[in-house]
């Protein structure tokens, strides 16, 4: 059988890699796996240091497509996708998350009638003014095999009338923690490389549009991870949009004391957040990650397609608002309780092999 796996941004590097690895520790070899990069995140620190770290193999086709409108971009991908599809013939098209490239791969897939399958299915913020909303609910319903991570996810593909070919397999993201937890605080000298003490800072991400492209919303977030700065380290990997954002609008001041580094390889990251006290992000990565290494989270969002780790007293939702972020963050504590495993039992992408080999 042959799949042709479509990722383009560093979310998709990291679950795909989950599911590589699955598929090349099948014995019996029974899948050929078509890696296909889009370009959608090309920076080395975005991109190639996933493939090195997560030992994916290389893209077999690289489309060097990034920048440029949504519109410009997805259809650019459609373009290349199309002609990537004709030469493969693949049995299967397998796509992660939300992304344009997600959007691309989806649309360029059904209109060939060739099977699609999502993983990272049924997941919905309820926010269409968000563009990974638009994408996966595209997705969604094009979609042959549909890969849900939560039974809340499950439930959101019912509401819309979806239940043919939805499998609740677990999130590969969790498979992936458990794989690289104790690998992270083996090979990451992060904690004492930036001079950090155990549980003594905030690791911080922003990079939603709704947040990056708002100048009321960027500037409070800005100043409060700038007031928390003055209390405690604050450590921010800054994503490439937002830290232009940061220097066309000249905002760069209102960060005060919070140390600005470059994006972090994964296992870096996985190390920062496995000792920061509070985890403060927009990313749905980062939600859950802060939630496996149970680390109190905190997101600038108004809402979660993550439910679970709100309902579980992990995360807090404080939307861009600056004094409930700084409140947020001073009063973040582990909640009390037994531990919940609300993202299935580490064997998602093993689940999603066997699914696909039918
Ligand atoms: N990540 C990383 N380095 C960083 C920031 C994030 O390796 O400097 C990882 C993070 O651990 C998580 C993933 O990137 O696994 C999340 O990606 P991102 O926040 O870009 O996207 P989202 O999850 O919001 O779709």
């Amino acid at each position: 059988m042959k799949i042709v796996t479509v990722v383009g941004a560093r979310p998709q590097f990291i679950k795909a890699a989950a599911v590589s690895r699955a598929i090349r520790g099948d014995a019996a070899g029974r899948v050929q796996e078509v890696l296909v990069h889009t370009g959608q995140h090309y920076d080395s620190n975005m991109s190639a240091v996933f493939f090195e770290e997560l030992g994916i193999p290389a893209p077999a086709h690289h489309l060097e497509i990034s920048g440029g409108g949504h519109g410009a971009m997805t259809g650019r991908m459609l373009q290349a996708l199309e002609a990537v599809l004709a030469d493969e013939k693949p049995d299967w098209v397998l796509v992660y998350g939300d992304t344009n490239s997600t959007l691309a791969a989806a649309l360029a897939a059904v209109k060939m009638h060739i099977p699609l399958a999502h993983v990272e299915a049924g997941l919905r913020s309820f926010n269409m003014r968000m563009p990974e909303e638009v994408n996966r609910i595209v997705a969604d319903r094009v979609s042959t095999l549909l890969f849900c991570p939560t039974q809340v996810a499950v439930e959101n593909l019912r509401n819309e009338g979806m239940t043919h070919g939805v499998h609740l397999v677990g999130d590969v993201m969790f498979d992936v923690s458990l794989y690289y937890r104790d690998l992270a605080r083996r090979s990451s000298d992060a904690v004492q490389r930036f001079g950090l003490e155990e549980g003594g800072y905030v690791l911080t991400t922003c990079h939603r549009a709704e947040n990056t492209d708002d100048p009321v919303r960027l500037a409070s977030i800005l100043g409060a991870l700038g007031e928390l700065a003055e209390e405690l380290p604050v450590v921010l990997p800054v994503h490439p949009r937002t830290r232009n954002i940061i220097r066309e609008r000249g905002m760069a001041d209102v960060l005060g004391k919070v140390r600005v580094v470059d994006p972090l390889s994964f296992m870096d990251m996985v190390r920062l957040e496995q000792s920061a006290r509070v985890v403060v992000t927009d990313s749905g990565g980062v939600q859950k990650e802060a939630f496996f290494y149970q680390v109190p989270c905190v997101t600038m969002r108004d809402e979660t397609e993550w439910t679970e780790t709100v309902d579980l007293g992990w995360n807090q939702l404080v939307g861009a608002d600056r004094g409930r972020i700084v409140a947020a963050v001073r009063g973040a504590r582990p909640p009390a309780g037994p531990e919940a495993r609300p993202y299935g039992d580490g064997a998602a992408s093993q689940a999603i092999l066997q699914k696909l080999l039918g």
